[in-house]
């Protein structure tokens, strides 16, 4: 489906204009269902990304630093008004850019856009300091200060999505943001930031620039003038982030892969598990970094479980994302489907028994098909690796112990999930899991007023939720001496 992507559109936007690169250079997007090209976008390189934390600077003491806590809520509020006056555009431009479903996107992208910018801008004026009585001679109290600049650094799996859980809080908290969405999804980050403009929040507040990890995100971690670098992403980025924000020793978030386990005992409703461990890999293409790669089902049951998942992985709509009844769009890019095979033939290469899928679907674009792998061991790559597609490993389990010991046995600790009836069994696990969510007879669900991020390769930090607005804000201790 054409779709007609201004040149403005795929401009940068710096201070509240739109701009191309310094340079003169764009890169191509491609739609991942076609494999045609869909817009030439402005490569920002580091004198853009210079441009656009100078700008960020500037705003900071300006109007916005200005303005009452008040108005800076009210402004958000507009902005998500816009957003969802906008919301069919927004949702075809996300869609056709990632190969997401319609369907998904305005089911769940969407309101969690405007739950996130809503529930942020309702913040803006109760970011509260405190009195603290600390002395009889001296008024003694705290402030919280905006953190400054922010770099925020996206990846393309929730390009809207993500974008937004950096960005509400930091405005709210009355930070600036300068906004490098990933190279594949650049094009709903440019709308948002033009809709940032028309809600009247002004120039340099929000920037965006798209362009290349390596260049863009790179210059935008190593500026002395980022106070903070809120990152979403693979481990590997992760950790070049975190020795670049050491020049300026500027705070930084991290929130990156996962490889987290659903663990299946045989008192739970199986026919409500297998179908929340078939979407919770599934969903999104398996591009999800809290997907339920790892099914761990005890052995008495894994045959039902492997029954039920390899019945609903058969049944899903695959296909033209456009389509209100695509179930599953392909994966982002033809490196994504080359390196997901390449994990297909190393399960089979590593004795995992391959069920369903494992391979390509579809004549055209980066479809792969919904795969389930049985006799996975906990050791074998396929369930040590993230490998961001759909593909399920299904491990099994004799008794409590293995299983707990499988599910905490990666490096990862972002999400986790328990299925059963047993209520001390259950709370042993809550427990016992190593994971910043853990999910009792559900698998996924997340709510921007729950705090979500993990330890370990999973990254440290926490978005959503009011302790997210930490992120955002330096507490200031102040001392009035007015003697005793
Ligand atoms: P990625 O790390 O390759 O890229 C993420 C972003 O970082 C992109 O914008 C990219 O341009 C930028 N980047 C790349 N190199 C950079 C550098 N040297 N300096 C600064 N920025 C740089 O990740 P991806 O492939 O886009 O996304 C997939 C990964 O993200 C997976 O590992 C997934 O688990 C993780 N993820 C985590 C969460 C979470 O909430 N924990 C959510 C979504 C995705």
């Amino acid at each position: 489906m054409p779709y007609d992507i201004s040149t403005t559109r795929a401009d940068l936007i710096i201070h509240g204009e739109r701009v191309p690169a310094r340079s003169g250079r764009s890169f191509e997007t491609l739609n991942p269902a076609t494999e045609q090209p869909l817009a030439q976008v402005a490569e920002a390189g580091v004198e853009d990304v210079n441009d656009a934390v100078a700008s960020a600077r500037e705003a900071l003491t300006g109007d916005w630093g200005r303005m009452r806590a008040a108005d800076r809520g009210q402004i958000l509020l507009r902005f998500a008004d816009l957003i969802r006056r906008d919301q069919d555009e927004l949702i075809e431009l996300e869609s056709l850019d990632s190969g997401k479903p319609v369907s998904t996107i305005r089911r769940q992208d969407m309101p969690a856009v405007l739950d996130t910018l809503t529930y942020y801008a309702g913040f803006a004026d109760k970011i509260n300091g405190q009195v603290i009585p600390a002395r009889q001679d001296a008024l003694t109290y705290t402030v919280r200060e905006p953190v400054g600049v922010v770099g925020a650094i996206v990846p393309w799996n929730f390009p809207m999505m993500i974008g937004m859980w950096k960005i509400a809080p930091a405005l709210a908290c009355g930070c600036t943001v300068v906004l490098k969405p990933a190279e594949l999804t650049p094009l709903t980050a440019l709308k948002l930031g033009e809709l940032a403009l028309e809600a009247g929040i002004p120039a340099g507040v929000l920037n965006v620039v798209p362009g290349f990890g390596a260049v863009a995100g790179q210059a935008l971690v190593d500026h002395p003038d980022v106070d903070k670098v809120t990152f979403t992403g693979s481990p590997g980025v992760g950790r070049q982030i975190l020795q670049g924000s050491a020049g300026n020793l500027k705070r930084v978030t991290l929130e990156l892969g996962g490889k987290s386990a659903n663990v299946i005992f045989p008192d739970a409703d199986i026919e409500t598990a297998a179908k929340a461990a078939a979407s919770g890999i599934f969903f999104n293409s398996g591009q999800v970094c809290s997907a339920g790669s790892r099914i761990v089902v005890h052995n008495s049951i894994r045959e039902q479980v492997v029954e039920r998942l390899v019945a609903r992985a058969e049944k899903i709509r695959t296909g033209d994302p456009s389509d209100g009844d695509t179930q599953m769009g392909p994966v982002v890019s033809e490196k994504q489907m080359g390196r997901i095979l390449d994990y297909i033939r190393i399960g089979e290469e590593e004795g995992a028994r391959l069920v369903t899928g494992g391979a390509r679907a579809m004549e055209r674009g980066y479809f792969v098909a919904p795969t389930v792998f049985d006799d996975v061991r906990p050791e074998m790559r396929i369930s040590q690796e993230e490998i961001f597609g759909p593909v399920a490993s299904v491990i099994g389990f004799d008794d409590e112990d293995e299983a707990l010991a499988i599910a905490n046995g990666t490096s990862f600790s972002l999400a986790a999930g328990i299925w059963t009836n047993d209520m001390r069994r259950m709370h042993r696990f809550l427990r016992d899991l190593k994971a910043g969510t853990v999910w009792a007879n559900t698998f996924g669900p997340t709510d921007v007023r729950l705090p979500w991020g993990g330890t370990r390769d999973s990254g440290f930090g926490r978005e959503h939720g009011e302790i997210a607005l930490e992120n955002f804000t330096e507490p200031k201790s102040i001392w009035i001496a007015h003697g005793a």
